[in-house]
């Protein structure tokens, strides 16, 4: 099995009906980077700036972040890389911060965009740090956990202002600044219309979007089999998302776990996502299902199903992915 994955790695993902699909991997270390050649992949999706503050004893200076930024970029080459501004706080503390470990409930506590809003000098760094290793290339910066799209807007003004700053002082500044936003609030979604103008890009992370529509903690064990990816209250929701993005003419991508298996990576290209970012283990795996699938078909039985309520979603396209060979 590794050695058919190792084949398929110079080989593009397109669907039998000939769709041509991004194939990304997440990444949050200086070292990820090498995954790139391994596995193939078209470039890094997610890469989760925060690892480096979470490794580290004392806050990363503006210096050691830039030249990790500029290490991946580097090792990237042509290949896209989006960055995810810090998402600390919650579970992932860092002692030196003193963000929000005294939230009682932590994935809805002081974390993310909130804590680097609210520690507006932190991003202020961060923000110079990811413009000066980007310059000269596209920078491609990204969200996480937005709300509202007022956080999105102040979050980018932010970087726009560190980017002007930076001109005149003489800096180099990026060839192009693209910005996204993270899907990955419930509330987000319900407010698309007027933040999707104000993005390049969306990147839905199913991981925290799943625990908020289900109210399941993601990191319980006991829950793990209390909801399904292919249910259809989460596949609902992204198809809500991906036309969204779609009408406003925004490339939405997937960032989470779901993506990295077969089945759930079948159904997200069957709502027509075109680009997902995942575990570099599972390029190989993703990439094989998606050159032996015939993706108009299983689109159009994927609507069916999501029209008619009573479906099982899994058993069915199981069975039509088994068929396919898949
Ligand atoms: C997600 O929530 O799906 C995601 C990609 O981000 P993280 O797993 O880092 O929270
Ligand atoms: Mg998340």
């Amino acid at each position: 099995r590794a050695e058919r994955y190792a084949l398929l790695r110079d080989a593009p993902a397109v669907t039998r009906d000939g769709k041509r699909v991004q194939i990304m991997m997440n990444a949050g270390l200086a070292d990820d980077a090498a995954a790139l050649d391994a596995t193939g992949a078209d470039g890094i999706g997610l890469f989760r700036t925060e690892f480096q503050f979470l490794v580290s004893a004392t806050l990363p200076r503006r210096e050691r972040q830039q030249a990790l930024y500029t290490a991946v970029l580097d090792a990237a080459g042509p290949r896209p890389v989006i960055f995810r501004t810090i998402d600390i706080g919650g579970d992932k503390t860092v002692p030196y911060l003193n963000g929000g470990e005294d939230d009682e409930n932590p994935a809805m506590g002081w974390r993310a965009l909130r804590l680097a809003l609210g520690r507006s000098g932190l991003m202020k760094v961060q923000a110079r740090a990811l413009l000066q290793a980007a310059a000269g290339r596209t920078l491609n910066v990204m969200f996480p956990m937005v709300s509202e799209p007022w956080e999105f807007a102040e979050a980018r003004a932010l970087v726009e202002a560190q980017a002007e700053l930076l001109g005149r002082a003489g800096h180099a500044l990026p060839a192009q600044v693209r910005y996204g936003a993270m899907i990955e609030v419930p509330a987000i979604i319900e407010t698309l219309d007027e933040l999707l103008p104000m993005t390049d890009f969306v990147s839905v992370g199913t991981n925290d979007l799943t625990q908020f529509l289900f109210a399941a903690d993601r990191a319980n064990p006991r829950l793990a089999d209390r909801y399904d990816w292919l249910s259809p209250a989460i596949l609902r929701v992204l198809r809500r998302i991906i036309r969204a993005a779609a009408a406003a003419g925004k490339p939405a991508t997937v960032c989470g776990e779901m993506g990295g298996r077969p089945l759930e990576a079948l159904a997200l290209l069957a709502l027509g996502v075109e680009q997902l970012s995942i575990t570099p283990a599972g390029v190989g795996p993703i990439k094989a299902m998606v050159r032996s699938i015939d993706l108009g078909a299983v689109s159009a039985a994927m609507h069916g199903w999501l029209d008619a309520p009573g479906t099982d979603i899994r058993a069915a396209l199981g069975a039509m992915a088994a068929a396919q060979g898949a």
